[in-house]
């Protein structure tokens, strides 16, 4: 469906004719980029780029009166941020890309929509300064992933998630009105999330955040922390053999190998109990040996060379300490508790290789290489619950994971899942990676099958095993198991948005 003449008129006369457009080889470049996810996705009717909110709650008036939905749009690396529907537009936020304070005296950042990790991070870090940052890699927004996507991430185990450190935020509400939430409106600055009256800041940022169903982010404060470990760091080679190192005794990584999930964690549990480190994780496998590897070739050979059994099941830990005396301490830590629960240090060759790519630990710069083989990929789970609760989730993927990997339906890797303390161990994160041969029809197949099998082992176990995200499919059939939330969630989608138009999923 195209938009009527009169909406198009109105909606170029907010943004001006160069940053509008309807141009049909324009919009099926911005359809969803992942063809095999099996949703259904349409070309948008029109890509809008406004430059300021009041242009922003001007377009959105305009959907309303003409029932158009629509979608705000950064990166696009989440496809709940394309079309999945007729009558849609896209408004595209690249333009408004200010980084409009840095506070370091209280610790906060002001920014817009389109500002990247890459903008914002190396910013704070001259400073002095950090934030969460999400490992999505350098391109993706900041404000999205702060109030709108927020997951889990590499180094949450001795910070947070990245929404748990949202404070004030501008907002246009899907029925176009501007609204300030915090300290902001009553005229006190940015540094807080909730002011005087009933808060906003589930409404805005739920747990996974509304994906642009309650409306769109215009300006948004993240507070920062005093940066763990150096300040600076140094760089090598260029994309994707670049290197980035830390040349300090205040930071060192080490890597341990697991025969079993229960020894691991038994392993976050002790280290979250003496609350000691900065990142820990079970990583997984098949993307690290990945992103070990030059080429596709270069992968194999590490793959089928030893890479897989040595790094089965690894335990990464990241030490960054303000004293050389802290690092000490937690080493000691770190090792007794290592020993107690049998873990196996990894190779020097292999465990060098991350005190190499300390991006990792900042703003990972090297996720690319994870698609080296060519092959599709696809996340599962992403959901969070107490350490036990999501180890006990991975043990299980072993229980039915053999019927896909043995018939060559996915890649076969499966302890390819990695598992995320966060808050030092309260609760944890998992993900299950995995990857499939495009080229295989039974293998495309084989995709919708395990996806649907990982579920229902999950419903039938009563696992909170999944991201409930926002309000679509996946959140009707999972709600029950979470209080209902859906039923909640309805509600409150429909009295922001009574035109049902931002971002509609269901
Ligand atoms: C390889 C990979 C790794 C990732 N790792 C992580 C991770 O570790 N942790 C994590 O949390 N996420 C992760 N993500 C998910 C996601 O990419 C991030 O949350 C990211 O910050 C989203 O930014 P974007 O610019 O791509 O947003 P987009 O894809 O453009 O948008 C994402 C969603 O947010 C909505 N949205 C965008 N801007 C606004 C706004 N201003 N107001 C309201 N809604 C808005 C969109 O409509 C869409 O539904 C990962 C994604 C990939 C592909």
């Amino acid at each position: 469906m195209a938009l009527s003449c009169d909406a198009y008129r109105e909606l170029a006369a907010i943004v001006g004719e160069r940053y509008i457009s309807s141009k049909q080889h324009i919009l099926a470049g911005n359809r969803v980029k992942t063809p095999e996810i099996p949703f259904e996705y349409h070309s948008p009717d029109a890509i809008l780029l406004p430059g300021s909110t009041e242009e922003v709650a001007a377009i959105v008036k305009v959907c309303n009166k003409y029932g158009i939905s629509f979608i705000p749009f950064v990166s696009g690396v989440l496809p709940d941020a394309y079309a999945n529907r007729e009558g849609t537009v896209l408004i595209h936020l690249k333009r408004m890309n200010r980084i409009l304070e840095i506070n370091e005296e209280d610790r906060y950042a002001v920014i817009e929509p389109g500002v990247r990790h890459v903008q914002l991070y190396p910013e704070v870090r001259k400073r002095g300064l950090s934030y969460t940052a999400a490992s999505v890699g350098p391109g993706g927004s900041v404000l999205a992933n702060f109030t709108s996507t927020s997951g889990d991430h590499h180094t949450q185990y001795g910070t947070s998630r990245a929404n748990r450190y949202l404070l004030s935020v501008e907002m246009v509400t899907p029925e176009g009105e501007i609204l300030r939430t915090g300290s902001l409106p009553s005229g006190c600055g940015w540094f807080c999330p909730d002011g005087p009256g009933p808060g906003l800041r589930s409404i805005v940022r739920g747990y996974f955040g509304s994906h642009g169903q309650l409306g769109i982010i215009t300006k948004a404060a993240i507070g920062l922390e005093a940066c763990k470990g150096p300040a600076e760091y140094r760089t090598e080679g260029i994309s994707p053999h670049h290197r980035v190192i830390f040349d300090s005794d205040l930071s060192r990584v080490y890597v341990f190998n697991y025969d079993n999930i229960q020894k691991v964690c038994d392993a976050m549990l002790a280290l979250g109990e003496a609350e000691v480190c900065s990142t820990v994780q079970k990583y997984f496998y098949l993307p690290l040996t990945l992103l070990m590897t030059d080429s596709a070739n270069d992968f194999w050979k590490k793959w089928t060379g030893g890479y897989k059994e040595a790094m089965s099941m690894p335990l990464v830990v990241h030490i960054a300490a303000q004293s050389l005396r802290e690092r000490e301490y937690e080493e000691k830590i770190l090792f007794d508790v290592v020993r107690e629960t049998g873990g196996v240090r990894l190779p020097e060759e292999l465990e060098n290789w991350w005190s190499e790519h300390m991006d990792f630990f900042m703003v990972v710069s090297r996720l690319q290489s994870v698609l080296r083989l060519g092959g599709g990929w696809m996340p599962l789970k992403l959901g969070a619950d107490s350490v036990q609760h999501v180890c006990d989730v991975g043990q299980s993927i072993g229980e039915y994971i053999y019927e896909f990997t043995e018939t060559g339906k996915i890649f076969d890797a499966p302890e390819n899942y990695q598992i995320i303390p966060m808050e030092y161990g309260h609760f944890a994160h998992i993900e299950l990676l995995f990857m499939w041969d495009r080229t295989n029809p039974a293998a495309m197949k084989g995709v919708g099958e395990f996806r649907a099998r990982s579920r229902q082992e999950d419903l039938r176990r009563h696992f909170h095993a999944e991201d409930l995200g926002c309000l679509n499919p996946t959140m009707e059939e999972l709600g029950p198991l979470y209080s209902n939330c859906h039923i909640w969630m309805r509600k409150i989608k429909e009295s922001f948005d009574p035109n049902d138009v931002a971002n509609p999923m269901l």
